[in-house]
């Protein structure tokens, strides 16, 4: 049987809608019919084969890792899943056999394989998951959700490494996964939220999100301005790097209060500077995130929609699996949140 695939065909710009056999699942493996997708910044990177993607990606290869479908053969025991279930799925394929694995510290296995990137993606019909991977959707939260818990997953992980009652929190980054982490801030406690962008576009979108949030654009007013306003007076407690942009990581790490907490999610150029000696004598702690802890991280997604939290508004394009293109367009254009491409 054949299925359509949004597959990275060859090493060139570009993404190609193919006519592929439909896999058979390994043992220990779902076979999942895919209902929706959503694209990443990876995805796009992948779409411009850019030097990270032309290091990386093997052609040619199905992409995507943001997906929600249901599963229709299972290849092995479980008794956690059975054919029928709506489920969703970590992007993070671990080894199993590592100190950390063994530990049930799954997001800090070094042998991590992503899927889409290292492995076959999920941008087709259907996909082959690791049973170890699949998540069982709760049918209190939407469908379209799901399609996004991963990127929400790097917003819960990074935005929930601290303490966060009462504290002044900087995200740096109003992409989607730093504005989902602006209104998760907001939901557990934080006083003021300051999102910084320099795109007006993501900061009105980060205000239909959270309107509670306090939008900045650093390239129009300072953050020191900020502070002022919200009558802060020793800075940020606690920092969210969410932009991989080095002038908006100096700018945090001058931004908080001795002793703040700065996790870093955002991917940096290489060679980007930091001045060493302002986090030693600041006594800031840094912790970088990759990925979601599996599966706490998806617990907390879960209870956080159905305690109140409402991200809904960060999906502002949905549109058909055949107009990935359009999609891709509008990533690259800056003007978009999330977009979801529906099979
Ligand atoms: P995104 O590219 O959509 O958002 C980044 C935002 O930062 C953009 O809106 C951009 O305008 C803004 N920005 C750029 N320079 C800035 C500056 N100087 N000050 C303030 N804002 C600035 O990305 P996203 O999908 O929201 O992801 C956020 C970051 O997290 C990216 O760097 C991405 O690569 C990274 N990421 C890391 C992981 C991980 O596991 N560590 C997972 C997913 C994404
Ligand atoms: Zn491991």
């Amino acid at each position: 049987m054949k299925m359509k695939a949004l597959v990275k065909k060859y090493p060139e710009r570009g993404l190609w809608m193919e006519m592929v056999d439909v896999p058979t699942p390994k043992e220990g493996e779902a076979l999942v019919k895919i209902h929706k997708v959503a694209i990443c910044g990876t995805d796009v990177h992948i779409y411009e084969w850019n030097d990270w993607a032309q290091k990386t990606i093997k052609t040619p290869m199905t992409i995507g890792h943001e997906w929600v479908g249901e599963i229709v053969e299972i290849n092995g025991v479980t008794n956690a899943f059975k054919v029928g279930d709506l489920v969703s799925g970590e992007g993070h394929v671990v080894c199993g056999k590592c100190r950390n694995c063994r530990a049930g510290r799954l997001h800090l296995c070094p042998n991590t394989q992503g899927i889409g990137v290292n492995r076959t993606g999920i941008f087709a019909e259907y996909a082959c998951i690791p049973l170890t991977n699949l998540w069982l959707c709760d049918p209190s939260i939407p469908e379209e959700m799901y399609a996004i818990f991963d990127p929400y997953g790097n917003a819960t992980h990074t935005a929930l490494s601290f303490g966060m009652v009462g504290e002044d929190v900087l995200i740096t980054g109003a992409g989607p996964i730093g504005i989902m982490a602006a209104a998760i801030c907001k939901h557990v406690g934080a006083r003021n939220v300051v999102l910084t962008d320099l795109i007006d576009y993501r900061l009105e979108l980060a205000k239909k999100v959270c309107p509670d949030v306090v939008t900045v654009n650093t390239k129009n007013e300072s953050l020191e301005d900020v502070c002022k306003k919200l009558g802060m007076k020793e800075g940020f407690d606690i920092g969210l790097e969410m932009s991989g942009n080095g002038r908006a990581l100096n700018s945090m790490i001058d931004s908080m209060i001795n002793g703040g907490k700065i996790a870093l999610l955002g991917i940096q150029n290489p060679g980007t500077v930091v001045d060493w000696n302002k986090i030693v004598f600041g006594c800031l702690q840094l912790k970088g995130i990759y990925g979601r802890e599996m599966f706490e991280t998806w617990h907390k997604m879960t209870t956080m929609l159905q305690s109140g939290l409402d991200i809904s508004n960060v999906i502002t394009h949905r549109l058909p699996f055949d107009e990935f293109e359009k999609g891709f367009e509008l990533m690259l254009s800056g003007n978009s949140g999330k977009i979801v491409l529906e099979l």
